[in-house]
């Protein structure tokens, strides 16, 4: 699946490229990862044992700035998908026009199987072996599926002990008292619901929403819906999902989850509100406005495109649509706003983050979130006046914008 997924995000590339006559020579250096790099980090367990993990990082390209891309801790993560994922990152970055490049990292490993001890091991273990290649000039990462602030905040730590003194730009998406921004923390989600907006013409009151994945972006993409009059009738985790006809509330699942960490959503067995329990694969069927997938890669293929009855996919998750689902969507007059537009609200908080650590001053909260929408629904113009242009879909519309950029600077700086 994964060799498919860098397949996937390399089709779209080479046909964007055609779209938009991008240079030959700057096809040929976006098409290839600058920098490749695998790392064996072993742990000591509580049981005394050692166990090597497997941890990866590519750096794809840094043409427009440092490196900037999440690290992801999940049992299947493997080097094919980092890439594919790092390559995303540096379209996402161009298209909202960040001073960053693309990057991803990842460790094979199930998070909740190990005792928070050892996950803190296995945390600092992966930035001693980093360490040479990661830096808040060089590349700077941020959390992903699997990991969180209070992980980044461990790897900010071993960073600064390794450097000798405090360097809170090393990373983003750390708590607040560590240089953290309250609003990084919603900013995917946020940044995924405003441009949702924008595109329904700025209003989304009584839509009915479903969405796959209730961690940090799923969640908060929810609590925002519901803030802008949308009706969120059914949301997942990996343990399953649940299905209200008239709406959940969601700030009663939030305070829930809240005092349950670890618990599967559907552990809440007496919910005052009537739900029904549902599966990851029913989720994705419902008869609803609009599907959010907020958590892992091709939940959406061949065999279930067909299904989707929503009229429009927002694309929280990274690579959640086959490139066969991709086109079955569009042959029903399903709208997709892509991973690379819908989702880039984490790297734009990011970014804020990092200009606040360089510049050693707090931004207010409201001025974050303002920025953030701002960007995004910048983003949005530029894709559809793209799309306009080429006569293309959403997703080969923002491609196009950013390899456009990202083709100009590669040879702007030119070639040995
Ligand atoms: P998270 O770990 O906080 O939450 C993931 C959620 O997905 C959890 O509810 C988990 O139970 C659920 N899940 C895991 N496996 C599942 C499965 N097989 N079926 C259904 N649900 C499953 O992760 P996150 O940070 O919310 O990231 C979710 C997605 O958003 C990922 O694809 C990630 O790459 C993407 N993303 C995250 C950010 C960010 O800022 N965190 C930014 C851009 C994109």
């Amino acid at each position: 699946m994964t060799q498919e997924f860098v397949n996937q995000v390399l089709k779209t590339f080479d046909t964007t490229a055609e779209v938009v006559g991008l240079d030959p020579r700057a096809r040929e250096v976006l098409r290839a990862s600058k920098r490749i790099h695998e790392f064996s980090i072993p742990v000591a367990m509580d049981d005394g044992s050692v166990r090597v993990f497997q941890g990866y990082r590519v750096q794809h390209n840094d043409v427009l700035g440092p490196y900037k891309g999440g690290i992801r801790f999940a049992p299947d993560v493997d080097m094919r998908e980092v890439q594919g994922l790092a390559m995303l990152m540096t379209w996402k970055t161009a298209l909202l026009q960040l001073p960053f490049g693309g990057a991803k990292g990842g460790i094979a490993v199930d998070p909740s199987a190990l005792s928070e001890h050892e996950l803190e091991r296995l945390s600092r273990g992966y930035i001693d072996a980093a360490y040479p290649v990661i830096g808040p000039e060089e590349d700077v990462p941020a959390p992903d599926l699997g990991t969180s602030p209070k992980i980044m905040a461990w790897m900010m730590d071993q960073y600064s002990r390794l450097n000798g003194f405090a360097v809170p730009a090393a990373v983003t998406g750390k708590p607040p008292e560590l240089g953290g921004v309250k609003a990084r923390l919603v900013s995917t989600g946020y940044g995924g619901v405003v441009l949702l907006r924008k595109f329904m013409g700025g209003d989304m009151e009584g839509a009915r929403v479903a969405i796959q994945g209730f961690g940090n972006v799923g969640s908060n993409a929810a609590k925002y819906l519901e803030r802008f009059g949308a009706t969120v009738v059914a949301i997942s985790d990996a343990g399953g999902g649940v299905y209200a006809k008239d709406g959940l509330d969601i700030k009663a699942e939030l305070d829930w989850q809240k005092v349950n960490p670890g618990k599967s959503l559907i552990d809440w067995k007496d919910r005052p509100q009537k739900a029904e329990q549902i599966s990851n694969e029913e989720i994705l069927e419902l008869e609803v406005d609009v599907l959010v997938p907020a958590a892992i890669e091709a939940v959406l293929h061949e065999k279930n495109a067909k299904q989707v009855k929503a009229k429009i996919v927002l694309e929280l998750a990274n690579a959640p649509t086959t490139g066969e689902a991709d086109e079955m969507l569009e042959k029903n007059g399903v709208i997709v706003l892509p991973d690379v537009l819908a989702n880039a609200g984490g790297v734009v908080g990011s970014y804020f983050e990092w200009v606040q650590n360089l510049e050693r001053l707090a931004w207010e909260e409201k001025q974050f979130l303002e920025r953030l929408e701002r960007a995004m629904e910048g983003a949005l113009v530029d894709v559809e006046d793209a799309c306009e242009e080429y006569g293309v879909n959403l997703r080969t519309g923002s491609y196009a914008v950013a390899l456009d950029r990202l083709g100009r600077a590669v040879l702007s700086r030119g070639f040995s």
